[in-house]
């Protein structure tokens, strides 16, 4: 009888042992996921949240391979990351997709987590860059308001880390406030860039120009590069209003402005100052080749045939041109040289009116310190 209750305390013994083993397991498993999520909810910027998913999830969650799926229908994620200067292409793990397929095949409607081991026919596409594929996988979707983000995908090289009636409570939560963070990045990215851009001609706004300006002026002063500054306004533009009808003219600014980018580099400065008035800003370009640039605008202007119901519209444009070369003697503050920058090129735009429109003049040259010469005596 002794020896009975003996032998039933050890067995409860070793049972409570392992639900005391088991709590603990999950208690720190509960603390990696909160941790993770932290960091999450601190990142404020999609190249840095990519970051941590790719690289945190493998040694927070000591996985083998992890990859990040992004539906990016328009290639607007791809756009932004390039303009960040995020090297997107290089990151083994990122997916950018340009349909739903891949998840509509995978979830169908559900939004529940998959687990399961790997299979080429359904996993494949989840892992394509990844040499050595995983043995079982954990391909969580994320979404919000019912609306497919992407997801993100976890291999194991172990075959049963993932089965399929394992509990997702931990992921499940998880998923969810990368779902919240991946929504406010992008809603943010959208956000910065929207406000930035002139809705009629799809290029940068004045409020855009007048916050850059300073930041290229201090760049071509730190690199000791010049920096050169064309104010364009298209000629006699009531004229084709009158003519045409306003949504002509809408139709032409907009055309004109989109020729005008093409001749520039993808990282010059272009905005509409106002009307049709567009200014750009041309880093370590000096006035010589600024005229060469200006040039072929006028040119490309000239030989651009607009048509809009049936009607060829022909358009000229005049430009004036200012240069800034960074003397080692600055005593001017960045906003009076961004000031000289635009009063200088739009007089010699005023000259280019005078003398005739369809032409490029060149401004008096920028300073950076105050021009009274000092005599020694
Ligand atoms: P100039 O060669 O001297 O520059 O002559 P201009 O006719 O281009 O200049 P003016 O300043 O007399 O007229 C500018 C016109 O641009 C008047 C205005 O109605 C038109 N305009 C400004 N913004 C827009 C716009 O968004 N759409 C259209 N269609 N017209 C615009
Ligand atoms: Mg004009
Ligand atoms: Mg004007």
């Amino acid at each position: 009888m002794e020896e009975d209750i003996t032998i039933d305390l050890c067995v409860l013994q070793s049972h409570l042992n392992g639900m005391l083993d088991r709590v603990e397991e999950n208690s720190l498993t509960l603390k990696r996921f909160q941790a993770f999520e932290m960091i999450l909810l601190n990142l404020n910027s999609l190249p840095t949240m990519i970051d941590h998913l790719l690289d945190d999830t493998k040694t927070f969650f000591d996985l083998d391979v992890v990859s990040f799926c992004l539906i990016d229908e328009k290639r607007e994620i791809a756009g932004f990351l390039n303009e960040d200067g995020y090297d997107y292409q290089s990151k083994t793990g990122l997916l950018l997709l340009e349909d739903k397929e891949l998840l509509k095949n995978t979830f169908g409607s559900s939004s529940r987590p998959l687990l399961e081991e790997y299979k080429e026919s359904s996993c494949a596409g989840f892992f394509p860059k990844n040499e050595r594929k995983p043995a079982s996988v954990a391909i969580l979707p994320l979404c919000r308001r019912k609306k497919y983000f992407g997801s993100l995908n976890l291999g194991s090289y172990t075959p049963n880390r993932f089965i399929s009636n394992m509990a997702t409570d931990f992921v499940e939560h998880m998923l969810s406030v990368v779902s919240i963070c991946l929504e406010n990045n992008l809603n943010y990215e959208m956000m910065r860039r929207t406000s930035h851009i002139d809705t009629l001609t799809g290029v940068n706004n004045r409020r855009f120009l007048e916050q850059r300006i300073g930041e290229e002026i201090d760049r071509s002063q730190r690199n000791d590069e010049p920096l050169s500054c064309l104010f364009l306004d298209i000629d006699h533009f009531k004229l084709i209003n009158d003519t045409y009808g306003h949504q002509a003219g809408d139709h032409v600014l907009a055309l004109i402005a989109g020729m005008i980018k093409k001749q520039l580099r993808s990282n010059d400065v272009l905005a509409r100052y106002g009307g049709e008035e567009f200014v750009a800003l041309l880093s370590h370009i000096d006035e010589a080749k600024a005229g060469d640039i200006a040039e072929r605008i006028r040119k490309s202007i000239k030989e651009l045939l607009v048509e809009f119901e049936n009607e060829d519209i022909e358009a000229t444009i005049s430009i004036g041109l200012a240069a800034y070369q960074p003397s080692h003697s600055a005593t001017l503050s960045t906003a009076e040289i961004a000031a000289q920058l635009i009063q200088s090129s739009d007089a010699a735009l005023y000259i280019a009116k005078k003398n005739g429109r369809d032409k490029v003049e060149n401004g008096a040259p920028v300073l950076d310190y105050d021009e009274k010469v000092t005599y020694l005596a």
